[in-house]
């Protein structure tokens, strides 16, 4: 990977997918406080990351905002899928 920022871009893809249950987001803004790659769309009112496939260097960025999610009693709407082994990262082993 050369970019390191996570985009899209072929061959520039960053390795951990996130996924997001923007229907249960409940609009806290806590993942954008901590986290660059989460914003909020004025919109909507619910979160939206900026990149959906992040790298190894956004990995823990990404998972602060997971870690702070409050949205379904703490569960939280946000996950990271690490797409080499298919396994999700547990925000709290980081
Ligand atoms: S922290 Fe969770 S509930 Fe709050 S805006 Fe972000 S995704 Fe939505």
């Amino acid at each position: 990977m050369d970019s390191g920022d996570g985009s899209d871009e072929e061959g520039g893809r960053g390795r951990y997918k996130i996924l997001f249950e923007g229907g249960s987001c409940i609009g806290t803004g806590r993942c954008a406080e901590v986290s660059e790659n989460w914003g909020m769309d004025i919109e909507t009112g619910k979160a939206r990351p900026e990149n959906y496939f992040v790298s190894e260097e956004e990995l823990d960025d990404n998972l602060d905002a997971a870690r702070v999610c409050p949205a379904k009693n703490g569960e939280g709407v946000i996950s990271i899928v690490d797409t080499e082994t298919g396994e999700v990262v547990d925000p709290e082993i980081r």
